[in-house]
């Protein structure tokens, strides 16, 4: 008889996720199977279910990329691991290892890499397969609610913060302090950065000023962008982790002469497009880069971070039954930093 387990399953885009019992996945070559402690629940999840990006979900789909649980089965050639480890499962649930991407530390752009709860089963469930090489080492005693949004929130804004390139004293403004966004706050914080938070909700603002942003700047009230060319004197690098459009283009003109922007949020659709200036850009030698998750060893420098006490998800913890709940809630914008659901 096939061992079940219980787990949130998409069967069609743009519905809600069913509670069902499936079969429990069984650990191939290189696999370890976790048991899920929490799991985060990240926009791009939202994203995932919606159908907002191309191409879409592999259906049936078990969303979830923000997972910490402990190891409760080794597959075949699995060494360096035992059962009970904490370990973490992020987006990039793995990649080809061969590629020119690869082979330079580059695996986050690899053309044949799998996503978990994308292409891969997640964990909005009770067990899930990830790869020993992919998986993240967490320590025995850490708290698995807190970590689990580090598992994409935390390596994903900790590796968009190192591609501006901004150097300690300098300023960095952060559009969109979700779920993302609370943490780089905090990551820049602790690279020793100056911050500047930009949202359209004074709730997330409030957040942020707690969590060290000296420049709050609500984005439905004033004109974003000159209030950061005023207030700081224009940023040296911005992060936009926002999921609206107008965000990115905003974010190229708070930049100071020879800023740089890091783009993360992935609003898709048709917010997947925006205006910019060719001018401004050319003229003031501005840079505008991707930055997609994080490799291994940005995981493994985002997850010290927070063991060591240096970046903390403001968390609210759910069963998974509410999940649908906490997908509209966050249609809505109404979530204040991270949703984890326990699988406890
Ligand atoms: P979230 O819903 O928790 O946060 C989004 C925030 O954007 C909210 O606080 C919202 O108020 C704010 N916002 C909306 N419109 C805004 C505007 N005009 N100006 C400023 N702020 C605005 O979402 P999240 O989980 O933090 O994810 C954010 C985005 O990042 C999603 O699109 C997600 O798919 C994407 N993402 C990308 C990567 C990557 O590797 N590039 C990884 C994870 C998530
Ligand atoms: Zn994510
Ligand atoms: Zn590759």
């Amino acid at each position: 008889m096939v061992a079940t387990m219980k787990a949130a399953v998409l069967h069609a885009l743009k519905t809600p996720l069913k509670i069902e019992n499936v079969p429990v996945p069984e650990p191939g070559h290189g696999d370890l199977l976790i048991k899920v402690t929490a799991c985060g629940v990240c926009h791009s999840d939202l994203h995932a279910v919606d159908g907002d990006w191309t191409p879409p979900p592999v259906i049936p789909l078990i969303p979830g990329h923000e997972v910490a649980g402990r190891i409760v089965k080794l597959g075949a050639g699995v060494s360096g691991f035992a059962v009970g480890d904490h370990v973490g499962v992020p987006w990039m649930y793995s990649s080809c290892g061969t590629c020119e991407f690869c082979l330079a530390g580059m695996e986050t752009i690899c053309k044949s890499a799998e996503a978990t709860g994308y292409t891969k089963p997640g964990g909005y469930a009770e067990y899930l397969v990830a790869p020993a090489a992919f998986v993240g080492r967490l320590p025995d005693d850490a708290d698995p609610f807190a970590l689990a949004p580090i598992l994409c929130a935390g390596v994903t804004t900790y590796r968009g913060l190192k591609r501006t390139g901004a150097r300690p004293g300098q300023w960095v403004t952060i559009l969109g302090i979700g779920g993302l966004g609370h943490i780089a706050v905090q990551y820049a914080k602790a690279m020793g950065l100056r911050v500047a938070a930009v949202d359209v909700s004074n709730e997330k603002l409030a957040l942020a000023k707690s969590l060290g942003a000296e420049v709050l700047v609500n984005g439905a009230e004033t004109d974003a962008v000159a209030a950061v060319q005023e207030k700081i004197g224009g940023s040296h690098a911005a992060v936009v982790t926002a999921v609206a459009s107008k965000a990115f283009e905003q974010a190229i003109l708070m930049l100071r002469p020879g800023g740089t922007v890091a783009y993360i949020g992935l609003p898709g659709g048709k917010a997947d497009e925006i205006r910019t200036s060719i001018s401004a850009i050319t003229n003031w030698e501005l840079s505008v880069r991707g930055s997609n998750v994080g490799t291994r060893q940005d995981l493994n420098e985002a997850i010290a971070f927070a063991t060591n006490g240096l970046v903390k998800a403001t968390i609210r913890t759910v069963k998974l039954d509410a999940v649908n709940d906490v997908f509209d809630e966050m249609r809505k914008g109404k979530i204040v930093g991270r949703v984890v659901i326990d699988m406890t």
